[in-house]
């Protein structure tokens, strides 16, 4: 039998209607020739009232029982599933993790996979059962513990049960019917692609994007899982929706497929620091140390008896997101009153926001950055801090100019246009 597994997330079982509509897609697939492995999420709203829950009845809680108790969403959607399924007439039943089993890690509250054998569902296929409702976002600790794998992590059991059962395909049934040249909110313009590549979904996931977790992307990328993302919430065929896939199954790919952003970054910089070997570990050591998760970094032009300064200095400046400011600001200071660095001034700027160009085109093709550059200035937009990689190209920018940029770059790059 081919096997699908299809994924729905809060929004899509968030209440018995919605769970009967999403019963009735699984049931389509099922008459198609199906055997479907269904990965269900909380009804939406219920993880974030389960972690209150425990916030307010334990401040330093036992990671255990936050799992205990933070799984369980999943398990009353898993449930209610398998009743509307059989109400329909598919032979279906559910799986909690701890049956399958999903063998997690012990790192509760961020458990990875170990492996999910696949004899117990297997055997259920086999006496006929049609459909495997299997709870998301858990997992069971060799110490026999529920686990938990992380907000948004229903995206990765399904993905990860697509690598174990060599599903054919991956659908994430959500509350977007795809993935967008850019967020529609910015600019009417966005297109809804077809195909997007791996590498390409896991910059524009990464940067913000957040209709899938990235650690399914990178697991799907890994274990060329073909992906699916498509609306719970209209009648969908099989050509709906954006398919995330190797790039090897893109034909025409333009040279830019999406433009990225997010909104909550800040800059620092440490102002006239000594340029010396050692000086770059002396200051991003502590800041991973701190748990400062740095994005760009750029080091200025070294000037020689600048100023009063005998020897070179230099300027070092970074960029991290605003809410770790204060923690990366007392990693420095904390770095200079113990000697390791010095610098005459910390420069915080917090009204800055990241917008990026995202493309495996630009592996092949030149001038993306100029056209980029040339985009933005037409438009007056400064940018302070640029960064590239092999497929992206980022710009630090104010923020108050950050729906700007993202409109005159998708015109610069014509992706309005299909193909
Ligand atoms: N219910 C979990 C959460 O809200 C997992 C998921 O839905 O992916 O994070
Ligand atoms: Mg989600």
């Amino acid at each position: 039998m081919p096997l699908l597994v299809m994924k729905f997330g809060g929004t899509s079982v968030a209440d018995l209607a919605r769970i009967e509509n999403a019963a009735k897609k699984v049931q389509r697939e099922v008459e198609r020739g199906y055997d479907v492995i269904v990965i269900v999420s909380a009804m939406s709203g219920k993880t974030n009232e389960l972690v209150g829950w425990v916030e307010t009845t334990s401040k330093l809680y036992d990671a255990r029982e936050y799992d205990a108790v933070v799984s369980s969403g999943e398990n009353v959607t898993a449930g209610l599933m398998a009743l509307r399924l059989q109400e329909m007439g598919v032979p279906a039943r559910s799986w909690q993790g701890w049956q399958v089993p999903i063998n997690t890690t012990s790192a509760h509250s961020a458990a990875r996979f170990v492996d999910i054998p696949r004899a117990n569902i297997d055997a259920k296929f086999a006496e006929g059962f049609k459909v495997a409702v299997v709870a998301g976002f858990q997992g069971v600790s060799p110490e026999g513990r529920i686990t938990t794998l992380g907000r948004g992590g229903s995206d990765t059991t399904a993905v990860a049960f697509a690598a174990a059962f060599g599903a054919e395909r991956c659908d994430i049934y959500t509350d977007v019917d795809g993935i967008y040249t850019t967020d529609p909110r910015i600019t009417s313009k966005a297109r809804k692609l077809k195909k997007i590549a791996f590498e390409e979904m896991l910059e524009l996931a990464s940067l913000g994007a957040k209709v899938l977790q990235t650690r399914s992307v990178e697991l799907a990328m890994r274990y060329k899982v073909r992906l699916r993302v498509l609306s719970s919430f209209e009648d969908t065929d099989e050509n709906s929706g954006t398919l995330v896939c190797d790039e090897d199954e893109i034909m025409e790919s333009k040279v830019v497929s999406g433009i990225a952003y997010s909104r909550d970054e800040a800059k620092i910089t440490l102002v006239t620091v000594e340029d010396r070997p050692g000086i770059a570990a002396a200051i991003f050591g502590p800041l991973a140390e701190a748990g400062v998760n740095v994005d760009m970094i750029v080091q200025n032009i070294s000037e020689k008896d600048y100023d009063d300064h005998p020897g070179a200095v230099t300027d070092m400046t970074f960029s991290c997101p605003i809410n770790q400011v204060a923690r990366a600001r007392k990693a420095m200071e904390d770095a200079k009153a113990a000697g390791l660095i010095n610098y005459d001034d910390l420069a915080v700027d917090e009204d800055v926001a990241k917008v990026s160009v995202v493309g495996i085109g630009m592996r092949s093709h030149a001038g993306v950055a100029a056209k980029m550059f040339r985009a933005l200035s037409a438009e007056n937009v400064n940018i302070k801090v640029i960064a590239t990689s092999e497929i992206k190209i980022s710009v630090l920018i104010d923020r108050k100019y950050m729906e700007l940029a993202v409109q005159a770059l998708h015109d610069a790059f014509d992706l309005h246009k299909a193909g």
